[in-house]
Parts: structure tokens; sequence; C-alpha cells
């Protein structure tokens, strides 16, 4: 019985902006990526009986259709007649539905590794085709590191990597749905665009100061309205040590980059103990590619 098991790591946006709204109701996006040391294990299993089953030790997940590694593998079974059953072992550790691209991370984990169980010969770019069709950060989790992603997301540009920091992500407890987010900024009358060049230009130059400084999520502040936890996480980051501090994707997760690892676990503790979340990680930067 063949086995394969990966590591689907979740992504931070260190800028999000959105420049329009599409016609198919998609926003046209721009925003760069940052994979982050926070993974859920991800092991697919030969059962030698028909059928795509999942078992995860998260109780409210979908196990049926409605999972995103499900669907990932679903299309892949359909498109190459896979004939062979497939178990797939979710163990979650991003936080879900919290803007770190959990859910995109599994299915980008899935099709990966069925690519190679099924010896399916299929490219990075075949799989990202694939995978824009499960969601549109799944191109870039397929990929991994540092990207800029324009287009709905899966248009990619390589990025130089990001220097090493430390990063202190910090899911408060309260439920984000990504779809009212959008609705909600979409009725916006003014928006303050972040200013990714400059990010981008941090990222050339080597300069995590410059790209600190330049972090910015056009999403935040509609979400940040709802829930005033995420300023008050931002500031105890920064007050305790971030070189600045954001909201990841449509939220709540706020991330603050460090220099310093004692200063990120201090940051985490006070942000605990005044209970704005339960949720901490210290983690890293990750920028090994796929391959
Ligand atoms: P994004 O950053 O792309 O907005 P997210 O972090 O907000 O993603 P996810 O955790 O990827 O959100 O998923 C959110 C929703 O998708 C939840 O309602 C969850 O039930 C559903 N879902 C389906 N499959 C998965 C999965 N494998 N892991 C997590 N959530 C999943």
């Amino acid at each position: 019985m063949e086995k394969i098991q990966l590591k689907a790591m979740g992504k931070i946006n260190l800028g999000l902006d959105i420049l329009g709204k599409r016609e198919d109701g998609y926003h046209d996006v721009r925003m760069v990526m940052q994979t982050v040391y926070l993974y859920d294990n991800v092991t697919l299993v030969q059962t030698g009986r028909a059928g795509i089953e999942i078992r995860t030790n998260l109780f409210y997940l979908p196990v049926d259709e409605n999972n995103l590694a499900y669907k990932a593998a679903k299309l892949l079974t359909d498109e190459f007649g896979i004939t062979e059953g497939i178990q797939i072992v979710l163990d979650k550790r991003i936080p879900v539905s919290a803007g770190m691209a959990g859910g995109s991370a599994d299915a980008a984990a899935v099709l990966f590794g069925m690519n190679r169980l099924f010896g399916l010969g299929l490219s990075d770019a075949a799989l990202r085709e694939r995978g824009v069709k499960l969601g549109a950060d799944v191109p870039y989790c397929i990929m991994r590191g540092t990207y800029l992603a324009e287009g709905i997301g899966e248009v990619l540009t390589e990025l130089p990597q990001c220097q090493r920091c430390y990063v202190l992500l910090a899911k408060p407890s309260v439920n984000v749905s990504t779809r009212v987010v959008y609705e909600r900024f979409d009725r916006l009358s003014h928006v303050e665009h972040p200013d990714i060049d400059g990010i981008i230009g941090g990222l050339r130059g080597h300069d995590l100061l410059q790209v600190s400084s330049c972090l910015g999520n056009v999403l935040e502040k509609v979400t940040a309205e709802a829930y005033p936890v995420i300023e008050q996480i931002k500031d105890t980051m920064k007050k305790n040590g971030a070189l600045n501090a954001l909201m990841s994707g449509s939220g709540p997760t706020v991330f603050g980059l460090f220099d310093d690892k004692k200063a990120a676990k201090k940051a985490a503790f006070r942000i605990r103990e005044l209970q704005l979340a339960r949720q901490t990680y210290v983690t890293g930067v990750h920028n090994t590619r796929r391959r």
C-alpha cells in the first residue's frame, strides 16, 4: 500500500490590494504572498478499495465533496480515470477560516501528492491550471515561497525570498466570512491602496525594514471595523517589538514580523494574557519552494 506524507503550508499576505471587481464576480487582486512555517500534515494512502475518504482531527470540517482536499482528489480521479481508492488524512493545524488559505494548501498538497502517487506526470503549470478550478489561492499554494499574485490570484510572479524573520500569528476567536468581507469592501466609497511596489522594492533590496513599513491590506479596514480586536492585537504586537503587524487575507488572523524571537514570544504571551486571541503561534517565513 503506497503512502505519501506532505506538509500543507499556510500563507500570509505581506500586501493585499484589490484593483476592481470583474463581471464574473471575482476580484482582480495584487497580493504579495509569503509562506509561513505553520502547516497541516496531509497523508495520502492508497486504500485498494474504490472511493475518496477523508479523515480529519477537526470534527466540524466536512469530509465529503465540500472539503477542498476531496474536491482536489475528485478532479484528478475523474480526469485520469483513477479507479484505485484513496484515503486523505488531514491533521489540521492552520487555523480554519482565518485568512491563511488552509483549505487551499490542503487542496494543493493533494494535487501535488496524487501526481506523484499515481505517476500522472503533470508539470507545475498543469497542476496550477487544475488548482485554480478549486480556488484562487490554490495555484500559489502549489508553488509556495514569495510571489506576487495577480489576476484573481493565479497569475504568479516569483519574487526574491523574504529575509529570515520571526512571524507571530494570532487568530482571535471571531468568525469572519470571506464573502461578507468582500461584499462590504465593494460598498466602500473610498479605498486607500497599500504600497505593493514598496513591498516588492523591499524584497528586491533584502530590506526587511522597508518590507515591514510597507505592509498593507485593503481588506483590513473592513474586517477591523466589525472586530476591534484586530487593531488591539496589532497594537499589542507593535508595543512588544514587532517591526509591523497586519491582518492576513480577509482575516481575522493578524501577523507581526519580528527580528527577535524573545520579543515575538513575549508579544504572544501578552496577547493571550489580554485574552485577545487564544490561538497564537511563533513561527517563521518559509522559503523552500516545492521542488
Ligand atoms: P482564505 O485565506 O483562502 O480566505 P481561509 O483561511 O479563510 O482561506 P480555509 O480555512 O481555507 O479559509 O477554509 C474556510 C472554509 O472552507 C471553512 O468553512 C471550511 O469548512 C471549508 N473547508 C473545506 N475544506 C477545508 C479544509 N481542507 N481545510 C479547512 N477548511 C476547509
